[in-house]
């Protein structure tokens, strides 16, 4: 067959597809409910493409190539209809991409995903997923106010968890550990980046410019690292020890410290603009006076700075912390020092400076009455562990995994490898829920030991019926109900557990949501 796809020639053999036919010539059509190797079922209208001659669009992933097809697979009204097609898989979507607890925390840390791994005992797993968005967990674990816990969904049931200790369980075992955790940095980019201030702005943004393989150098006036953790936080709360363990964790990333050295007195702005190819600005609360010194915009006694990027009037430099946003909150600033980081590193690979790059979010507002108990069905029922030793001695291992096995797993645990959400973002689709009485229930089921079933969060794309189906599974999974009403189940009301027992595992490696995920982290990061 001879067909043209995108103004290319492709031949291919009968009986293939239109989405064959693209593939083979590297072109990305995207699918969700398609499957190689099984026969079509059904189509979600994520693979459409216009057919010129009939002008119809058609879905690709059954439609056979025939010679002299021209074939369209990316004009507007293509990703119109594929936004479309994605607009109604999540108008009838149930499910949070994100925990609240996550969604609040200013730095965005993954937070139910750390106490799967303290439950599971994975603390070397647990410390990565801490510190991939806060690079002084020790520090803050003894610091932050901890908004997350106000947000944290089993406090409406009890008590909240106790994340902030849990953060610090996993920081203080790995600070205190044989080999503490040491990220590997990426190639060394050859660039120089400065930064001014050396409290949690500061380090933060070092911490994260030295794993993207930029040469840091610190520049603050005082002669010790910490800003105002150091000299503006007690010892009884903040023990020296344990900032200056963490500081000595950024120095071993190969970041250097020039103490002592005062911007605008011993290292002019100009001067920083001629040795480095980038400027942090991370100098904590400033007056009017000296916040005009820095040679960018300002506004009254602030930088003004972009609140996504944190990029000044001035596109080699950025700041952020206290300069830009008044708070005393560190794990703020902390948050600021990622943000720069990630902008500063976009800027310096000559690409557009946009900050980090904010990912679809499915969001099921506030919770139906009676669904809390469906989150319940994998949460402990004690109360919140209070640490024997109390709160300055923070939790001991079993207590942080008594206070671990209380969390509700609220957020999805696909979430990072979820194709519906990749499709949203990428075709900017939206979801909404008109009103929350009117959306389905949540539900939650978690009869199998390794799987966990949510079937809001269900396309009904068969492909799990499908390999249970191939594999002989008995009784495996079916769609159960008739019509708009059907749903993906096991047959004859047995249990998940009875339903899945060799298929488990590939039906959900190749479920395309979290409507069938793994109970204990197996698809989240590191050690699966
Ligand atoms: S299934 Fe996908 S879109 Fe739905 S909540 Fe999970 S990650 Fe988000
Ligand atoms: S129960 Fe767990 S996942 Fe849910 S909000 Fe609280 S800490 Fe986060
Ligand atoms: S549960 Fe089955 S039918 Fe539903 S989205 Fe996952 S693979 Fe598809």
């Amino acid at each position: 067959m001879n067909l043209v796809i995108d103004g290319m020639a492709v031949v291919v053999a009968k009986g293939a597809t239109v989405l064959d036919a693209a593939r083979g010539i590297g072109i990305n059509i995207p699918t969700m409910c398609h499957l190689g190797g099984y026969a079509h079922f059904t189509s979600c209208m994520l693979c459409v493409v216009k057919d010129r001659e009939s002008g119809r669009l058609i879905p690709s992933c059954s439609a056979p190539a025939t010679d002299g097809m021209v074939i369209e697979t990316d004009s507007d009204e293509v990703r119109h209809a594929r936004s479309s097609a994605l607009d109604l898989l999540l108008s009838e979507h149930v499910g949070d991409c994100e925990a609240p607890c996550r969604i609040t925390c200013p730095a965005h840390m993954n937070i139910p995903r750390m106490i799967r791994q303290i439950g599971a005992g994975r603390m070397r797993d647990a410390i990565e997923t801490v510190k991939a968005d806060i690079p002084m967990p020790a520090v803050l674990g003894r610091v932050c106010p901890a908004p997350c816990e106000k947000a944290c969904r089993r406090g409406r049931y009890d008590t909240p968890l106790a994340i902030c200790l849990l953060k610090r369980y996993a920081a203080d075992a790995d600070l205190s550990g044989p080999s503490s955790f040491h990220p590997v940095c990426r190639h060394a980019s050859g660039r120089k980046v400065a930064i001014v201030g050396a409290g949690p702005a500061g380090l933060a943004a070092a911490y994260y410019l030295a794993l993207a393989g930029h040469a840091c150098t610190i520049i603050d006036e005082k002669d010790e690292a910490g800003g105002g953790l150091r000299y503006g936080v007690s010892e009884s709360i903040l023990p020296r020890g344990v900032l200056a363990g963490e500081v000595e964790g950024i120095r071993r990333l190969g970041v250097e410290f020039r103490m002592n050295t005062r911007v605008g007195r011993d290292a002019d702005m100009g001067l920083l603009r001629m040795e480095f190819h980038a400027i942090v600005l991370a100098p904590g609360k400033q007056d009017a006076q000296s916040a005009a010194g820095w040679g960018v915009a300002v506004a009254d006694d602030r930088i003004v700075a972009d609140q996504h990027s944190l990029a000044t009037s001035d596109t080699m430099v950025f700041a952020g912390g206290e300069a830009v946003q008044h708070g005393r909150m560190a794990v703020r600033a902390a948050a600021h020092g990622k943000i720069m980081a990630i902008a500063v590193d976009q800027y310096l690979a000559g690409g557009t400076v946009t900050g980090p790059v904010r990912r679809f979010e499915s969001r099921m507002g506030r919770l139906l009455e009676g669904e809390i108990i469906d989150f319940m069905k994998e949460a402990g029922q004690r109360a919140r562990t209070a640490p024997a030793g109390g709160t300055a001695a923070g939790l001991s291992m079993d207590e942080a995994a008594m206070e671990s096995a209380r969390c509700m797993h609220c957020d999805c645990r696909k979430a990072d490898i979820c194709r519906l959400r990749e499709l949203a973002g990428e075709y900017g689709a939206s979801q909404k829920h008109f009103n929350v009485e009117g959306r389905r229930r949540f539900e939650r089921i978690t009869t199998h030991p390794d799987v966990v079933y949510e079937p809001g969060k269900c396309t009904k794309c068969g492909i799990c019926v499908r390999i249970t189906e191939r594999a002989g599974e008995k009784p495996g999974l079916a769609f159960t109900g008739r019509g708009f009403e059907s749903v993906v189940g096991v047959p004859f009301g047995d249990s998940l557990g009875a339903g899945l027992q060799t298929t488990a595992g590939e039906c959900v490696r190749r479920c395309p949501t979290g409507a069938l995920a793994f109970k204990h982290e197996r698809h989240e990061g590191p050690g699966e």
